[in-house]
């Protein structure tokens, strides 16, 4: 008897087992197929990416439905359009020998008509996305009435998505005599709620690192090159837009630096280290304390104090020289019941330092990939999505209201939805959509070629810096009259003005660089000079050779292109942008 036999599973399966080249079940699949099949119970099986979920639901799955039927009997919830292919996939690998099974999938971004065909040919298994499958429920498409199963399959990135919402109407469309099965790589507070609303008394089953300790932080790490690090540490931020975490670097002055850039870029950081007086310090906490500050990069010293009980994440953006310091690194997460995760972002040489730190706390690291930008942007789409539908609506927009419609009479539903998500989401899709692979190990993938690195300038668009801002009685529309006048440009010229506390960025068309240059070639305001500097452009280096001499606004020192190569094309954020303001202690 092999070890699937002993699992319980018929003999169809075993044959698709066998053709898949599955030797031995897993440990969620050991635990998870025999409880399945046996009884009719709910379940929350907690298991990292990787460890064979798909089958430890699946198999149960087609082993029992009624294949004579044709009745929708399993619902599978799975957050990404991807995810939801793979696991279509997956179960029609499985059920190769199972004929008369049929899975369909269900996601945004493809013909609605086309998968509303697919289900009235008769569909036991839907696996779907939350936006989609609401819609085809709300259009009467699909119907999940008489659904036995129903699977939420990676609930907390689900629950992260901003999906609770979609998913509790989705059930409200099921059963209640039904059983549902949680599958989630972490349990976060949110997924808690989920099990304890709709479940009933689930059992459990725990498989991997969770089993080590009561921990509730989860240890992750990401191979880099080792100038990659700040692009990684973006990416890991973009891929989870409500983070609120705390990002350790090894020396006051990579600390600076790291929240020097992030805030450039667009994030709300904020720097805590020594250097600050304890008044700076005091704003910096009190901005994170409230949230204003979603990435507080800090030194471990100065860290030490810091008792705050969501942090989502401790991101590692350099490892400590000692492994006892990442412990207190690693436990400023997981706080108060809460889970947590605690990423490190290393170099192929530093790997052995995660073995001696896996020793030390007893737990197993996870090797995780730095998200592609399709996966960037796919999470940033949907958390776009929710945000916009959780938005309560402003009474006093109501007087604008007429002359808005009127503006957008004739545009239908589709198309505004396509518009308004395509205003904030474009910037952001066009930066990533030809950014390389960061994994080292990817070395073979196609996308690290190194090519449009940074399409942030791509079309042309030259990115500069001056040293005016805020504090000079500026706001970006000011600045940007006050730079075209001055320099007698034409009113488009002149696009994404940025202005900070005590200096902006603003980008023209490269064929006025040199105008724009020498208008602000010993230029004074006030007696002030005023100074512009390209940030970077397109292929080219800095034109330090028309600034020499010139001053730079103390905390620019030394900041040269190559320290933020990735520009943040992103305007997602930028309602919360105005807060980071509070956050330039420099
Ligand atoms: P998860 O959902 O936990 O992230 P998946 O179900 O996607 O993991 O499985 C990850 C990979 O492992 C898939 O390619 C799957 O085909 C493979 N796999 C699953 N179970 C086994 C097994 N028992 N033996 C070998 N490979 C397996
Ligand atoms: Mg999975």
């Amino acid at each position: 008897m092999t070890k699937f036999e002993a699992l319980g599973l018929q003999q169809s399966l075993l044959d698709a087992v066998a053709d898949m080249g599955f030797e031995t079940p897993s440990e969620v699949q050991e635990k998870a197929i025999p409880l399945l099949l046996e009884d009719e119970i709910d379940l929350v099986a907690l298991a990292q990416t990787g460890t064979g979920k798909t089958a430890a639901f699946g198999f149960p799955l087609i082993q029992k439905i009624d294949t004579a039927s044709r009745t929708t009997q399993g619902l599978i919830l799975s957050p990404t359009r991807e995810l939801c292919l793979q696991i279509t996939n997956e179960l029609k690998s499985y059920s190769k020998y199972e004929k008369s099974v049929n899975v369909v999938a269900i996601y945004g971004g493809a013909s609605i008509t086309e998968q509303a065909r697919q289900i009235k040919r008769g569909a036991q298994i839907v696996v779907a996305t939350p936006g989609r499958m609401k819609d085809m429920i709300g259009r009467g498409l699909v119907n999940i009435s008489k659904i036995d199963y129903c699977i939420l399959d990676e609930a907390d990135e689900m629950l992260n998505m901003g999906f609770y919402e979609d998913i509790k109407d989705i059930l409200s469309n099921t059963p209640s005599e039904k059983s549902t099965w949680l599958f989630s790589a972490t349990m976060p507070k949110e997924v808690s709620v989920i099990a304890k609303k709709f479940m009933h008394s689930p059992q459990e089953i725990t498989v991997g690192t969770k089993n080590s300790g009561a921990s509730t932080v989860q240890h992750e790490y990401y191979v880099v090159g080792g100038r990659d690090r700040y692009p990684a540490l973006k990416r890991l931020a973009d891929a989870h837009p409500d983070i609120f975490s705390v990002v350790f670097c090894r020396t006051k002055r990579d600390t600076q630096k790291v929240a020097e850039n992030l805030i450039e870029d667009g994030y709300n950081a904020g720097a805590l280290h020594g250097d600050l007086s304890q008044n700076q310090r005091d704003l910096v906490m009190s901005s994170f304390r409230k949230k204003q500050i979603q990435m507080l990069v800090a030194t471990d010293v100065a860290a030490r104090g810091i008792d705050v009980d969501d942090i989502t994440h401790v991101i590692n953006y350099q490892l400590p020289d000692e492994i006892e310091t990442y412990t207190h690194r690693s436990g400023r997460t997981g706080r108060a019941g809460k889970s947590g995760i605690s990423m490190v972002i290393v170099t192929r040489s530093e790997l052995r330092k995660i073995k001696a730190i896996e020793r030390k706390i007893n737990q197993e690291f996870l090797t995780k990939k730095i998200p592609s930008g399709a996966e960037i942007c796919e999470i940033q789409l949907y958390h776009l999505a929710s945000k916009i539908k959780n938005t309560p609506v402003d009474s006093e927009v109501e007087e604008y209201l007429p002359a808005i419609y009127d503006v957008l009479q004739g545009v239908d539903r589709d198309e505004l939805i396509k518009k308004m998500v395509s205003v904030e989401f474009g910037r952001f899709s066009s930066y990533y959509s030809k950014s390389k692979d960061l994994n080292t190990s990817g070395a073979n993938d196609s996308r690290s070629d190194g090519r449009g690195r940074d399409s942030y300038n791509s079309n042309g668009a030259v990115r500069y810096f001056i040293n005016v801002g805020e504090k000079d009685g500026y706001d970006w529309m000011s600045l940007k009259d006050f730079i075209r006048d001055t320099a007698g440009l034409g009113r488009d010229d002149l696009f994404k003005v940025d202005v900070k506390d005590s200096f902006s960025f603003f980008n023209t068309e490269a064929d006025v660089t040199d105008r724009i240059l020498e208008t602000f070639t010993d230029f004074k305001v006030k007696g002030r000079f005023v100074n512009v500097e390209v940030s970077k452009s397109p292929g080219g280096g800095q034109r330090g050779g028309k600034n020499k001499g010139r001053r730079r606004d103390k905390g620019f020192q030394g900041k040269k292109r190559g320290d933020r190569k990735e520009k943040r094309g992103n305007a997602v954020h930028s309602g919360k942008r105005r807060s980071t303001r509070r956050s330039d202690f420099f």
